[in-house]
């Protein structure tokens, strides 16, 4: 028998690609994976408990998650049949990708962004077209522009606040590029509570724009992996042919209801404590000579350093303080990600930071 090396029948753009991974170095002081540095509340904790005390374990969930859909559809100001929630805004991305992406099918994304996008088109055998940001690192809108006119890409994605730079794009940008598109335009909402605005409202005159949400940032939920998209009702249910059945537990989407329900009370008063001390950060991190933060919208920032990021990432790390280094990014070779923290956190960071730049 032939001996064959079974990795040859991996498609080549996947031998091709760099798995997406994270360090596995672990510190008290967690900065960077853009979580909430607050947990869910008692308030929130103790309600989902006592939801799923009364319900059976041993029943499916619901086929549609109704319920959360009407409560999302209050608190975005959207219709539920436009509303899918998922395991997570992945599994959200990664359907609407499946649907629309194959050989010969383009993607436009602006990059540095989240590495997600390009890693699924790969996979799925279709094409990136990557416009770079402009060189403040926002949104290049009149190039992005230009490359839909030219290239008619199927999909093009807007992460919005951008991870990792905190750039937003302008709303009125957006419409243009939605008018001009023939293509999908996903705008990937992850961290639009810490901007304050959102790009919802324009659901309703462009049937081509699909925006996607999650539970794990502002919403303190990201153990429980809830995400949701918002589009037109008819282009939802294509998406939701990608889904797999039941693919949100009873216990996240429990959790949930609950959030959207408590959201004033218990997590709107934390975001605003989270877009206080990103400022507070900015401020800070400016003072330090050698550090060159950029302004967000998100609840991280990248900052330029003179020294090596993967320096600074290990001189933080003996300081029981983990970030980000994404120098292995487009344009980011000199710079650093750092999610915001609690107050105390922010402290331990910027000391660690004035010993390191002395
Ligand atoms: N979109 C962006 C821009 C993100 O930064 C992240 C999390 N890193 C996600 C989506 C993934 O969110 P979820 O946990 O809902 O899958």
């Amino acid at each position: 028998m032939k001996i064959s090396n079974p990795l040859e029948k991996i498609k080549p753009a996947v031998r091709g690609l760099r798995a997406y991974a994270l360090s596995p170095d672990r510190a008290s002081v967690k900065l960077n994976q853009n979580e909430s540095p607050w947990d869910a509340s008692e308030a929130i904790k103790r309600e989902t408990l006592r939801r799923m005390d009364e319900r059976a374990w041993s029943r499916y969930p619901d086929f549609v998650p109704a319920a959360l859909h009407e409560k999302l559809a209050g608190f975005a100001g959207w219709s539920p049949e436009g509303i899918i929630a998922g395991n997570g805004s992945n599994e959200l991305i990664q359907a609407l990708l499946m649907v629309t992406v194959g050989e010969g099918r383009r993607v436009l994304i602006s990059e540095p962004t989240f590495a997600l996008y390009r890693q699924l088109t790969t996979v799925l055998g279709g094409e990136v077209l990557s416009v770079p940001l402009d060189a403040g690192l926002g949104f290049d809108a009149a190039a992005l522009l230009a490359s839909v006119k030219e290239s008619d890409p199927e999909v093009t994605i807007i992460c919005s606040p951008n991870n990792p730079t905190g750039c937003r794009m302008a709303n009125d940008e957006l419409e243009t590029l939605l008018e001009a598109s023939r293509g999908i335009v996903v705008v990937d909402e992850a961290y639009f509570e810490f901007s304050g605005e959102t790009v919802v409202p324009l659901l309703e005159r462009h049937r081509n724009l699909a925006v996607f949400r999650t539970f794990s940032k502002a919403m303190s939920l990201a153990a429980l992996r809830v995400g949701y998209l918002l589009a037109a009702p008819e282009l939802a249910r294509e998406v939701g042919k990608a889904i797999l059945p039941y693919n949100l537990n009873a216990f996240s989407q429990a959790a949930a209801e609950v959030c959207v329900e408590l959201y004033e009370t218990e997590l709107a008063p934390v975001v605003r404590r989270i877009v206080a001390e990103r400022e507070r950060l900015y401020t800070e991190l400016q003072s330090v000579r050698e550090l060159a933060p950029v302004a967000s919208r998100a609840n991280f920032m990248v900052v330029r350093s003179t020294l090596e990021p993967k320096r600074v990432f290990k001189e933080l790390l003996r300081r029981d303080i983990l970030i980000r280094d994404v120098s292995g990014y487009p344009m980011l070779g000199e710079y650093f990600r750092v999610s915001v923290g609690t107050p105390r956190e922010n402290d331990r960071l910027i000391a660690g930071l004035r010993e390191i730049f002395v």
